[in-house]
């Protein structure tokens, strides 16, 4: 464990001990062990930059989430807690720290629904923003919900217009939405709609619109023109997904041809879109597949 850390002037604990680490190629999936008996998951991704040493961390800002995507494997474990301040800074510092990584980006994606632990993840990139020796400027800090239009009004009530928004779409119409995020139910995508369009962005900049593909269940051709269609007139960038089948999953990956349609499709109609790459897929350190499901089990020791 390193010594303390200055952050502007309010220091901050010691980083948690990695606990464990499952490496994929330049992805590094590591993990740190609370106090409280839990983990902490991260994912540190190459950014392909020329040098290749930039890295972009992926944190969580819960251990578990209560928002029961089906597709999502965060969501087997429940809600557990909310992390704190400090643990979640200090998942940034164990990337530095421990692992040595140029982290450049950091994406709230990890295990959790940002907007759960709003104060906690708000107040993490302020700390961050002012930290003149281990600063992530906030136009480097992307946060990534599911769609709670209350979290997304909070953040565009803050000003800070560099702060990169994600929302994690994963449908073209309501029915197919409130089957897959629970969320739809109370939150439809018409207010959602709203939502993204009142956050500011900056001169040519987006809201990054992430969408699992699902095989069969969200995939199609019509889906993609559905989706273009409830994204036009917005400034946003579509990441399409491909799933990635979790243990005991309900759901396979789509075909690499349904993939390239639905892309296709969305860049007809004139809207940007592209494809991640699954990187870390056979770490588990891919989209939708952080979390521990021993510790839903209790087996925390
Ligand atoms: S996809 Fe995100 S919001 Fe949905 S259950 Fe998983 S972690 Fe929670």
């Amino acid at each position: 464990m390193s010594a303390l850390l200055t952050i502007a002037a309010e220091p901050v604990a010691e980083f948690l001990p990695v606990s464990r680490t499952q490496a994929d190629g330049d992805v590094v999936k590591f993990c740190q062990r609370t106090h409280d008996g839990y983990e902490i998951e991260s994912v540190i991704i190459p950014m392909g930059a020329r040098d290749n040493t930039w890295r972009t961390l992926c944190v969580s800002s819960q251990i578990g989430c209560a928002r029961g995507c089906t597709f999502c494997q965060t969501a087997q474990m429940g809600l557990l807690r909310n992390l704190s301040v400090e643990e979640i800074i200090g998942q940034v510092r164990a990337a530095r720290e421990h692992f040595g990584a140029t982290v450049r980006n950091l994406v709230f994606m990890g295990m959790g629904e940002p907007m759960d632990n709003l104060d906690n993840v708000i107040e993490s990139i302020r700390r961050l923003h002012d930290d003149n020796a281990n600063q992530i400027p906030r136009r480097r800090v992307t946060v990534s919900t599911v769609g709670r239009c209350e979290g997304i009004r909070k953040l565009a009530a803050l000003g800070w217009r560099r702060l990169n928004l994600a929302v994690s779409l994963n449908a073209p119409n309501d029915e197919i939405r409130s089957q897959i995020m629970p969320i739809n139910r109370v939150e439809p995508m018409a207010m959602l709609r709203e939502a993204i369009a009142s956050y500011p962005v900056r001169a040519g900049g987006h809201v990054l619109i992430e969408y699992v593909l699902i095989k069969g269940v969200n995939d199609q051709p019509e889906h993609a023109r559905q989706l273009a269609e409830y994204l036009a007139g917005l400034s946003t960038c579509v990441n399409l997904i491909p799933y990635n089948p979790r243990e005991n999953s309900p759901y396979e990956a789509p075909t690499e041809a349904a993939s390239d349609e639905f892309q296709t499709i969305l860049m007809q109609s004139g809207q940007l879109a592209f494809r991640r790459w699954p990187k870390g897929q056979s770490a588990m350190a891919a989209c939708g597949q952080l979390g521990n499901l021993a510790l839903r089990r209790g087996a925390t020791s």
